[in-house]
């Protein structure tokens, strides 16, 4: 039985981490600090033989007795709210937890799987982006404390491959979506589904006309899986590339959850990327893989998750100063 560590495992992507992994006849320790996290998304497997939790900072030393197979480090704060709030910590995760981990699958002997991002790529002068494109990253802009850290969080993946010979994959992952969202992190979906499900207007930021290209979650989740089990060592995008501007998008919610308010514009915040869309010919190509759920299925199910959230959910309005953030 292959033995994995999933970092970040309660947060959005993690959790479904952990669902593929068990389902895949693994046994897998979940970890995670539960500063963004939320362990309702790994309840669940609570009572399953092949899965224990443990409440750790990775950002310190990690003891874990028994062998590992695989490492996914998918510890971190993901959203631009949420690295404006802990900035430093968002620093740490990508840095100090990642050596820590690179140091772990070293010992262990383990194969390590990094998520990366299309942060890395900052606000893109390549469109779309592939993965040759060196980006254009703000260092101390607001969110230089989540990309820079990302783009060290690689280039100690790589070297721990090539001078240590540590098996490593890096996933650059664009916007994904899908049930397990924090409802209330800032970020642009459940941003807009939250407003709607509470009577409020959408905040669009800027005039809307910066693009996103989202990816539904199960897709996103089948990509990893195939990279981990390729040997291709080098990054690879996954998303989807079905590009959207942001008012656009607005539109679509707003039609989905059939609301009466209106949108309303806000400052665009510091270093917002213009323009975002995966170029995916290399998973294609060494994968095999492509977005299956477009987005008026995924839309539709995400939705649904966040219609059964509860009322005290949907109040916990994280970001009530949220203009301080946006300026
Ligand atoms: N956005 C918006 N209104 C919101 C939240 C976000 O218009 O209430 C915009 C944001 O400015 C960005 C896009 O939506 O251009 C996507 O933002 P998100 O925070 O989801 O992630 P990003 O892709 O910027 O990391």
């Amino acid at each position: 039985m292959k033995r994995v560590l999933i970092t970040g495992a309660a947060g959005f992507l993690g959790s479904h981490l952990c669902d593929r992994f068990i389902k895949e006849g693994c046994y897998v320790i979940a970890m995670d600090n539960l500063i963004t996290g939320d362990l309702r998304n790994i309840e669940h497997l609570a009572n399953n033989e092949n899965f224990e939790f443990i409440n750790h900072d990775v950002s310190k030393h990690i003891d874990l007795n028994g062998e590992l197979d695989y490492i996914l480090h998918f510890a971190s704060p993901a959203s631009p709210i949420d690295y404006l709030k802990i900035p430093i910590q968002t620093l740490k995760v990508g840095s100090l937890g990642t050596h820590n981990l690179l140091g772990l699958a070293k010992a262990k002997n383990a194969k390590m799987l990094i998520a990366s991002t299309s942060e890395v790529y900052g606000d893109p002068l390549v469109h779309p982006q592939t993965e040759e494109y060196y980006g254009n990253v703000n260092p101390i802009g607001p969110r230089g404390v989540y990309d820079e850290a990302k783009r060290f969080q690689e280039a100690i993946t790589m070297a721990y491959h090539t001078y240590h010979g540590v098996e490593t994959r890096i996933v650059r992952i664009f916007n994904t979506y899908g049930p397990r969202m924090r409802l209330n992190d800032g970020r642009v979906l459940p941003a807009f589904v939250g407003q709607a499900l509470r009577g409020e207007d959408l905040t669009v930021f800027g005039e809307g006309n910066q693009t996103r290209s989202f990816c539904y979650v199960d897709d996103l989740i089948e990509g990893i899986y195939r990279l981990l089990h390729c040997d291709y060592v080098e990054p690879v995008n996954i998303g989807n590339p079905d590009e959207i501007t942001i008012l656009d998008f607005a539109k679509e919610i707003i039609k989905l959850t059939g609301t009466t308010q209106k949108i309303i514009y806000k400052d665009l915040p510091v270093n917002d990327p213009m323009q975002r869309q995966p170029n995916i010919d290399k998973a294609r190509e060494l994968l095999g893989w492509e977005p299956k759920v477009n987005r008026a299925e995924g839309l539709k199910i995400t939705y649904e998750y966040f219609k059964g959230l509860t009322q005290e959910d949907l109040n916990k309005v994280e970001h009530k100063n949220f203009d301080e953030y946006v300026k």
